[in-house]
């Protein structure tokens, strides 16, 4: 461990007490890639994390919206935004990394969805672009151009995360197998959406057999 990034780092999108089963925004079977986060973070010297991180005016919880049910769609400060249950508000359990999810010393937090006007899934900036999470300066301070993406939900946050990193001129890949999606089709759909902007997928036991990172 050199204590200075590789120019491949890895990004784990949402690993959150309530995107796990049994979370008010369960996304299916999450916790089975909790071990495959574990495993992959040694093969990375930089290692960043995403944390849906709401306060509890957040426009993106229906019951903040008198009249409107969850799934709905509304305008919110002139973006369309889809309603949720609440989830992931901040200092509660649900927001919490998952118990079993051990995070190296110095991985970076981004922290997203803070301001109660706007939602963020990806992990670089707000839906409306306004505020940036600071995940591109700490991935440009360290030298990193690859970046690995893994996490939850395929469907949502992983695809906006990786479609801005692309966007921002990093090499993304998107670790297939350590990705699990709220709806089966939207997840196909996502992936080859992600595809098409130049997202490369890639099986977490190709990256452990290569030791990339090192
Ligand atoms: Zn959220």
């Amino acid at each position: 461990m050199t204590g200075v990034c590789e120019k491949k780092a890895l990004l784990l999108v949402d690993l959150q007490n309530d995107f796990m089963p049994g979370g008010t925004l369960a996304v299916p079977n999450a916790h089975e890639i909790i071990v495959i986060a574990n495993q992959l973070q040694f093969y990375f010297d930089c290692v960043a994390v995403t944390q849906d991180w709401h306060p509890s005016d957040h426009c993106s919880f229906a019951s903040n919206h008198p009249g409107h049910a969850v799934g709905d769609r509304i305008a919110c400060d002139g973006v369309t935004q889809i309603l949720w249950p609440i989830h992931c508000q901040q200092n509660s359990w649900g927001a919490q990394f998952v118990s079993d999810l051990i995070l190296k010393p110095g991985t970076y937090i981004a922290q997203k969805g803070i301001d109660p006007k706007i939602d963020s899934y990806s992990g670089f900036f707000d839906a409306a672009r306004r505020r940036a999470t600071g995940l591109t300066d700490y991935f440009q301070q360290h030298g990193s151009i690859e970046l690995y993406i893994a996490g939850v939900a395929t469907d949502y946050c992983v695809q906006y995360t990786a479609l801005d990193a692309c966007q921002l001129g990093f090499k993304t890949y998107l670790i297939i197998d350590a990705c699990r999606g709220i709806r089966v089709f939207d997840s196909m759909k996502a992936v080859t959406q992600m595809q098409e902007a130049g997202v490369i997928l890639v099986h977490s036991n190709k990256i452990k057999a290569r030791r990339i990172g090192r």
